[in-house]
């Protein structure tokens, strides 16, 4: 099999770009699945009593042993630039790391309250290397809502390192993007049995497990949001390779076959491995597209995976896409899953919260795929919505979660169904 990408598509389809009111949540939120997959990795928020309880709501329901993120409070005298801040944020991390030593990477995330006081975090996190290095390899990035949307965060983390990678000249494949732990298996699973390799990852679990990058390093995105990350890459001499996104059958294959190509699998290889699997997948997707085939749907900016879903609800589900609303749109990355996504959609960039409302109830979808501030008036108004955060949250990459994937979209269609007839019986 080999990538072939229709010529038509959405690839030439006017973007609709607004620079209004957005909702979406800020980029602290990558740290609830960051700090699960970096296993001894601390995410330090530098930021207000706001950030902490966003955090604590987020992911306090998976505190059961020490957390590893916390927030060094602003508190007012700081906001009014009347306390040294460097130096308490000095005392609270060497407190911070004296108490656990399993710490081996440290972040100081920045947030609203910081930017707004300026307190430098670049010149902190050196500072702090001087001090803790190497036993704590200390980066920053930021987090804040003034200037990232939630899945920004983790690029904004990754990014982060890339300049810190150890330099290498080997030929080895760079898989970016934070999987779970049970998906990054499977991912590479997939590909030691095509015999690609040696392959790395990006997060690692562990700080020891840190890649290293350099004009050899062929790699490839998991996750759309990943542009800050890959710009990153390409300087330290990386090569992208070019592919949908892994989600449903079809982007998983196509993400695999590209990987394969680059790394010259014959294809009878390439078939054998992906034959049983593809079945399954086209099998557990094909349980939830009853429900899902000839139903539209409407995605409201938010995780900027919209385009690949779409392009998944469209080709393997049968649903029709009536707008596709992307925080940001990076031709680059997108450019393969736009010629996949069926012409007819509006494509839209960027959010002018009100007026995509109005188009919204003019299209009145029977799906809306939008954050949680819009969801519950949404259905208070009699749609069935999706929270586009649990698509982030949980696992839908590659083969085994395809099923998962269609699941997502194909349950709140079914529990307005219910809600319906329960009304008019
Ligand atoms: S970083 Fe800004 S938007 Fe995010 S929780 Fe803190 S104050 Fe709110």
């Amino acid at each position: 099999m080999s990538l072939d990408l229709p010529p038509s598509g959405c690839s030439t389809a006017p973007v609709l770009k607004e620079r209004g009111q957005r909702e979406v949540f800020c980029g602290l939120t990558g740290i609830i699945w960051l700090h699960r997959k970096m296993q001894d990795a601390f995410f330090l928020v530098v930021g207000s009593r706001t950030c902490a309880h966003l955090l604590q709501s987020a992911a306090g329901v998976m505190i059961f042993a020490e957390p590893r993120f916390g927030t060094a409070i602003l508190e007012e005298k700081d906001l009014a630039g009347l306390a040294d801040a460097n130096a308490e944020l000095d005392r609270e991390v060497a407190r911070l790391l004296a108490r656990r030593p399993d710490i081996r990477q440290l972040f100081l995330v920045g947030s609203c309250p910081s930017e707004v006081i300026k307190l430098d975090l670049s010149r902190a996190a050196e500072r702090l290397n001087g001090m803790h290095a190497p036993h704590v390899r200390v980066y920053n990035y930021s987090g804040s809502g003034i200037e990232t949307t939630f899945t920004q965060g983790e690029d904004a983390c990754l990014a982060a390192m890339v300049p810190t990678l150890p330099a290498t000249q080997a030929a080895e494949l760079l898989v970016v993007g934070a999987l779970p732990d049970v998906v990054e298996d499977q991912c590479l699973a997939l590909l030691s049995a095509l015999g690609v390799g040696p392959v790395r990852m990006l997060p690692a679990r562990r700080a020891a497990d840190l890649p290293a990058v350099g004009p050899n390093t062929r790699y490839i995105l998991t996750q759309p949001f990943l542009a800050d990350t890959a710009v990153a890459l390409d300087r330290r001499g990386g090569t992208r390779i070019t592919a949908p996104f892994p989600f449903g059958e079809e982007g998983t294959t196509l993400w695999l076959q590209a990987v394969a190509d680059a790394f010259g699998v014959p294809q009878a290889r390439f078939d054998s491995v992906t034959a049983a699997p593809r079945a399954r997948a086209r099998k557990a997707v094909a349980a939830h597209s009853a429900t899902l085939a000839g139903k539209s749907v409407f995605f409201f900016p938010d995780s900027q995976l919209e385009i690949p879903l779409a392009r998944f609800l469209a080709r393997e589900c049968g649903m029709r896409p009536l707008e596709v609303g992307s925080p940001f749109l990076h031709r680059a990355l997108m450019e393969n899953e736009l010629a996949l996504l069926p012409a007819g959609p509006i494509i839209s960039e960027g959010q002018d919260v009100d007026r995509q409302l109005d188009r919204h109830a003019g299209l009145s979808p029977d799906l809306t795929v939008c954050g949680l501030g819009l969801a519950n008036p949404l259905e208070a108004r009699g749609f069935a919505t999706k929270w586009a955060i649990e698509l982030v949250f949980t696992p839908v990459h590659f083969y085994e979660q395809a099923g998962d994937l269609a699941a997502l979209f194909s349950r709140p269609l079914r529990r307005r169904a219910i809600l319906e007839q329960g009304v008019t019986a």
